[in-house]
């Protein structure tokens, strides 16, 4: 049986869902709170909080950055966690406006992608998933955020060691994937977590990618061990080089 690669995973899940072609999730703000807003709840509640803040702030992101952290908290009750999100964004805003002199990230479209990302990251809080889902969604930067089922999938396919954990992953993958493949990988791969290669009981047979996938090869019965030697050569130099903050 062939191995997987990166690649492959993505010309058949394009057959599969169909091509992907990249759209901006709008400003790289907007993306920034969004995915702040996203963590620990489903896409549909953080969506409704998302414009539920921006119905109650609608002088802007500066506006929202003066705000009382109560009537935050409030504007995105319906998406969880508000009383630990509110402050998060807050102080996010806060920092950017002193770092910056504005509360925005308009700048970030002209910021060669290394340095944006660096200039993401440095923010308290703001891990390479938060980052690299700012780039990639908002300024089409061929950055891979790497979530549990892109992480999952990846690792059952044998394209990743489980050991890298979450925040490694982002490189190791990223590594594998050509730039234009890198916002197709991501999408297809939260699709086929959601729909097939589920967390639980993955449909294995009916799964297009069943023909080079590792955890099928082993019959659900991967080790740590037999992963390992699906790696990519890439990857054994990636695993000591990676040393990123998760989010
Ligand atoms: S064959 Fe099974 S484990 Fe492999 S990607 Fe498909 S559903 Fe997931």
């Amino acid at each position: 049986m062939k191995k997987a690669t990166a690649g492959w995973v993505c010309s058949e899940l394009d057959d599969e869902y169909g091509e992907l072609v990249w759209r901006s999730h709008g400003e790289p703000l907007d993306a920034l709170v969004q995915t702040i807003l996203s963590q620990a709840t489903s896409d549909i509640n953080s969506g409704r909080a998302f414009d539920s803040l921006r119905r109650a702030f609608p002088g802007g992101w500066d506006t929202v950055r003066l705000a009382e952290e109560k009537a935050i908290a409030d504007a995105i009750r319906c998406g969880g966690l508000a009383d630990s999100k509110a402050p998060r964004i807050k102080a996010v805003l806060q920092e950017i406006y002193e770092r910056t002199g504005k509360t925005d990230l308009e700048f970030l479209k002209t910021t060669p992608t290394d340095e944006a990302k660096a200039f993401l990251t440095s923010f308290h809080g703001v891990g390479p998933k938060t980052a690299a889902c700012v780039l990639m969604f908002s300024l089409g930067r061929p950055v891979l955020p790497v979530d549990t089922h892109v992480f999952r999938v990846s690792h059952r396919l044998g394209l990743i060691d489980e050991k890298l954990g979450e925040a490694r992953a982002h490189g190791a993958l990223q590594s594998q994937l050509k730039d234009t493949e890198v916002y197709a990988y991501h999408v297809h791969l939260i699709r086929h977590g959601r729909r097939v290669c589920v967390a639980q009981q993955p449909r294995c047979e009916e799964c297009v990618l069943g023909a080079r996938c590792a955890y099928r090869r082993e019959g659900g019965k991967m080790s740590r061990r037999s992963l390992a030697q699906n790696l990519p050569g890439t990857l054994h130099g990636l695993k000591e080089k990676q040393g990123e903050g998760s989010n």
